[in-house]
């Protein structure tokens, strides 16, 4: 098996599915430790809530919603909301990545802190650079290449100019070539 194949065995592993049918019409809520198993036990994850990991998971809600998008931590309460549609379609990797990404929010969100400051732009806003920080030590941790990861970052609602900062900001190296 090579790195890659395993790196997404790893996560499929991690993204097995409980046998309920979140493809229902309405809004479905689960706690995230029902739903991702042993998030627990990844060290990144561990690096954001330390102690307090399987307590915080244990009691996260998340809301599976016909939203257009990938997903969000919900500013009222802190629950995390996931596009149906994303977790069965979108790459799998890609998703693991999101969720480290949400999980940062999440305990951003418990701290109190202001996760939509609209004082800045996305790409400069010290809560999204913290959570792509986490995403990205994840990513290179997993063995993905910064050419993989690039492509992870780049968005379609991101400038070229916003995307090459955001890159820089989390330590990714583009190669110019191939942009
Ligand atoms: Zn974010």
């Amino acid at each position: 098996m090579t790195a890659i194949e395993y790196v997404g065995f790893r996560i499929l592993r991690l993204l097995r599915k409980l046998p309920i049918n979140i493809l229902g019409i309405g809004n479905r809520k689960v706690i995230f430790a029902d739903f991702f198993k042993d998030f627990d036990k990844v060290e990144v994850v561990k690096g954001i809530f330390g102690e307090k990991t399987s307590e915080v998971l244990s009691h996260l809600t998340v809301e599976f919603s016909w939203i257009f998008g990938y997903m969000y931590v919900d500013g009222s309460d802190g629950h995390l909301v996931i596009s149906k549609n994303y977790l069965n379609n979108g790459d799998k990797t890609d998703i693991y990545l999101d969720l480290i990404h949400e999980l940062c929010h999440v305990k951003q969100f418990m701290e109190g802190k202001e996760l939509f400051d609209p004082k800045y732009d996305y790409v400069d806003r010290p809560t999204e650079i913290e959570a792509y920080r986490y995403c990205v030590q994840e990513a290179k941790r997993l063995g993905l290449s910064d050419e993989r990861i690039g492509c992870y970052l780049r968005t379609e609602w991101m400038s070229e100019n916003d995307f090459e900062k955001l890159a820089k900001s989390v330590n990714v190296q583009l190669d110019k070539t191939s942009l």
